[in-house]
């Protein structure tokens, strides 16, 4: 996942890329309807200006200054990732910045936010946060087969590493536990169907 996204962002900077340069042509195009009796220098002295580093900068000049500057597709999308690679993790329990994010995560749904808001962004597993290149499974709580629902109580979202680990507990017997109900390793009963034993859940590996 970490690699889709990867790509997902490459992506997105080659069509921001793209627009700007259908934006220059277009302004070019504008600039020199505007000035017909101008050279092609004249109009781009006039229209294009270096600010700071950065050339080709498409804005109104004044006493010398830039006063004006049209900001580039690739400028956003540059500063976006700055904004996100700001923070650690998407999920550290700053729940009011992700909730304003949800569902405009493109790698997470609305059922996996909730998920994830209920396990306050840790993985019930590894206990670790999950990290913004982490991919992210759902999970049944109590295996179907040995007759979990498919509800919302008992859904939880893994790590795809944890995932596994814990499809092998499953099938060992271990004890689903649901900390967002209070419930700790080792207190939690086993109620699977025949068995009527008291197994110890699985905390750690
Ligand atoms: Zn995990």
């Amino acid at each position: 996942m970490g690699w889709a996204n990867y790509h997902r962002s490459n992506a997105a900077s080659r069509v921001f890329a793209y627009l700007d340069s259908v934006l220059y042509w277009q302004l070019r195009r504008w600039a020199r309807r505007r000035h017909p009796n101008q050279g092609r220098k004249w109009v781009k002295v006039r229209y294009w200006h270096t600010v700071g580093r950065r050339h080709w900068v498409f804005g109104v000049k004044q006493a010398g200054k830039v006063i004006l500057k049209l900001i580039k597709f690739s400028d956003m999308s540059i500063r976006r990732h700055n904004k996100v690679r700001g923070h650690k993790s998407w999920y550290d329990g700053d729940w009011p910045y992700w909730a304003a994010r949800r569902g405009k995560h493109p790698m997470v749904n609305t059922r996996e936010a909730t998920l994830l808001k209920r396990q306050h962004g840790r993985c019930p597993i590894c206990r670790g946060l999950f990290d913004l290149h982490d991919s992210i499974e759902r999970d049944h709580v109590r295996p179907m087969a040995s007759g979990g629902l498919d509800v919302y109580d008992n859904l939880q979202v893994v790590h795809p590493t944890c995932h596994h680990r814990k499809t092998r507990w499953d099938k060992q017997g271990w004890c689903p536990v649901r900390p967002w109900r209070g419930e700790t390793a080792g207190e939690a009963l086993c109620e699977s169907k025949g068995s009527g034993t008291v197994l110890k859940a699985g905390g750690s590996p």
